[in-house]
């Protein structure tokens, strides 16, 4: 090394005869103040000029509270007492008045003098800050603008997916021809596509700007992974793979987390796999990775024998937006988002995510979340059972407040189809106005609507009309899926909500959970009923165009084939042959709608969706036995009509 002694002692010399003095204080940009412990100004150097305008000397005798902004001062001046008894204390931000009158931020580092020089002073080397804090405040605002757009854009795009997705389920609910089914189950899949990317864009954005809540409730991993799985099965087979789930005992417990993010995870990663494989085998498979007194770190993986990942390209996958190699995109599709939302789900819940992969052979995710262990009580079954058997609702008065036309189209036919008396009202303005007038069971709210919006129209129902019409129970029809609206239903006086797009199933539990019983007589349940009027011809004479000879043909060939298809169905139902009951199910829907047994319409569309998914299968033996026991009852109601004849 040089010797720099020569160096050194000048460099001592210039100290000592104020030279550092003069660069650092005098001639430096921060503006440095010399203040007791009131924040009497005692010093300060020339730079108040360039940095707030004031002339040298000119603060000298005035006190420094006199210059920070009323709204700040109280806080300085506590900050200040706390400052007094440290040695030395950073990044203090306060609003400076400058000699124009304006106001301008400031940051401090504080010098106490009592531990060097026994004084009761402060050195304040302050910087100014305007440009960071005018650059906060811009990346705030839009922030703000960014949430704004997606609520709307989500709005936008939601309100005609349910458009689609509700015209779809009432078509189907006419049957139609093989081809027809084809088409209509193509848009079906096109919307629900349309809505996972949309979910995904808004919960990457909720990660982004951190409003992402984790709930903390008893579940079962157990159990999640065998409900994520059994969904997914469908589409793996249609690609001819197999998915198989291990478990370890281990981790077979009861543990606080949340299992809808767990959900999300596990869903994304499967269907990644299905996805990006041709053939063979997926495994998902969870087992205790280590124990640290009530915590277990448990290890997800999902395995596939698929197409693989290159190395280069396992570097970018978790990357927001990127994608293997630009080929993915072509052929596959897809945004990119997935593995980097459920890169920050892991690691928000204190986890870690990676991956293994050979092109060609195959790809393995693995996951690390830590549990806390829970016990039974903490428990709680989720899923609230879809009742199968819907009732009808008779002389339920519905307020139903839409303003777009096939949402409203939409919803109205499924509350006709349960018997609701149902009133429309196209805007909130309308609905405060129909529900002064009448008493409603129940009001349906969209929230974004012109004129008056769902959260203004029920503040007015709430607190500016009369009991009992103020009381009626509202449940917000959302399409937003921004976090936070929500709970603004709820703190408007909102009973519950539902977001948009809904499946009927979806709006009839809503419903149901506030229909109250002393309404008129309705039949309990599908055990108890007369075979009298079970069948309605209407329907089936309209398609004969009255011909009676051929209706008669018909209903004689459901007497006889329907008995050997239920036979069929419930032998499938002991081998657990599930497809076999869904694809029977599908061959006796015409005959249902044919002969008018609208009572198991739905009925007979549940167990067709259950068994080809294999969705619910602990509900399909009960579900098959009401069938059975309906239409053997129709069969009786069918020979009666055919025996007093038909005209
Ligand atoms: P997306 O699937 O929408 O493209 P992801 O974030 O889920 O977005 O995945 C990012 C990329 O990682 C995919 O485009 C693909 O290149 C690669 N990838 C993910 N999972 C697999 C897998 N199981 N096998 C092969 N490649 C995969």
């Amino acid at each position: 090394m040089a010797d720099n002694s020569d160096n050194n002692t000048k460099i001592s010399e210039y100290i000592s005869a104020g030279g550092f003095y003069q660069t650092v204080v005098e001639d430096g940009a921060d503006v440095i103040f010399i203040v007791n412990y009131q924040g009497l100004i005692l010093y300060h150097n020339p730079s108040v000029q360039d940095t707030l305008g004031h002339k040298p000397n000119s603060l000298v005798g005035k006190n420094f509270f006199d210059f920070i902004h009323e709204d700040k001062k109280e806080e300085l001046i506590k900050t200040f007492e706390e400052i007094s008894a440290a040695h030395y204390t950073e990044n203090v931000e306060f609003l400076f008045q400058e000699y124009s009158g304006q106001y301008k931020y400031l940051e401090f580092n504080a010098i106490n003098l009592k531990q060097k020089s026994g004084l009761d002073g402060l050195i304040l080397d302050c910087r100014d800050i305007s440009q960071r804090k005018k650059a906060a405040e811009e990346l705030i605002q839009a922030q703000k603008a960014k949430e704004l757009f997606l609520a709307n854009m989500s709005h936008e795009i939601r309100t005609p997916i349910n458009g689609i997705a509700g015209m779809v389920n009432l078509l189907q609910e006419f049957g139609g021809s093989k081809e027809q089914e084809k088409y209509l189950n193509a848009i079906k899949n096109s919307a629900d596509h349309l809505k996972v990317i949309i979910n995904d864009i808004l919960d990457f954005a909720a990660i982004e700007s951190g409003k992402l809540k984790f709930e903390k409730i008893g579940f079962s991993p157990k159990e999640q992974i065998t409900s994520v799985a059994e969904p997914l099965l469908l589409s793996a087979r249609e690609k001819g793979l197999l998915i198989n789930c291990v478990i370890d005992s281990e981790v077979d417990n009861i543990y606080l987390g949340d299992p809808v993010r767990l959900n999300q995870i596990l869903v994304n990663l499967i269907n990644n796999a299905i996805k990006f494989s041709n053939k063979g085998k997926i495994q998902v498979s969870a087992q205790l990775n280590k124990a640290i007194d009530q915590t277990h770190h448990i290890a997800f993986a999902v395995e596939d024998e698929g197409i693989g990942i290159s190395e280069e390209g396992i570097k970018r996958i978790f990357d927001s937006f990127s994608q293997a190699d630009e080929s993915i995109t072509r052929k596959y599709g897809g945004t990119g988002l997935g593995l980097a939302i459920c890169q920050q789900l892991v690691e928000l819940q204190g986890g870690k995510i990676w991956a293994e992969s050979k092109v060609k052979k195959g790809s393995k995710f693995f996951f690390t979340i830590p549990y806390q262990l829970g016990t039974k009580d903490d428990f709680r079954k989720e899923f609230v059972k879809i009742e199968y058997t819907q009732r009808e609702l008779i002389n339920y008065n519905i307020l139903l407040v839409e303003d777009n036309d096939i949402n409203r189209m939409y919803a109205t036919k499924l509350l006709q189809k349960w018997k609701c008396e149902v009133d429309i009202a196209e805007n909130g303005k309308i609905a405060t106005e129909q529900a002064s007038k009448k008493v409603y069971d129940l009001i349906l709210m969209d929230l974004q609507m012109p004129l008056m919006d769902g959260f203004e129209a029920t503040k007015f129902i709430r607190n500016k009309l009369q009991k009992p019409n103020s009381d009626a129970p509202i449940i917000a029809l959302t399409a937003n899926a921004i976090k936070g609206d929500n709970d603004r239903c709820i703190e408007v006086g909102m009973n519950d909500y539902l977001s948009k797009p809904f499946t009927p199933e979806k709006l009839y539990g809503k419903i149901v959970e506030y229909y109250h019983e002393d309404r008129p007589a309705i039949p309990e349940d599908a055990d108890v009923f007369s075979s009298e009027h079970l069948t309605n011809l209407d329907y089936l004479r309209g398609v004969c165009n009255g011909d009676v000879d051929f209706m008669q043909e018909m209903i004689n060939t459901f007497i006889t084939k329907t008995p050997e298809m239920l036979l069929g169905m419930r032998e499938s139902v002991q081998s657990s042959d599930w497809s076999q009951v869904g694809s029977i199910a599908h061959k006796l829907k015409p005959s249902i709608t044919f002969m008018g047994i609208d009572r198991v319409k739905q009925l007979v569309k549940d167990i067709e969706e259950s068994g080809k998914e294999r969705k619910n299968i602990e509900e399909l033996p009960g579900m098959v036995e009401s069938l059975v026991t309906v239409c053997e009852a129709a069969i009786d109601d069918l020979k009666n009509k055919l025996e007093r004849g038909i005209s």
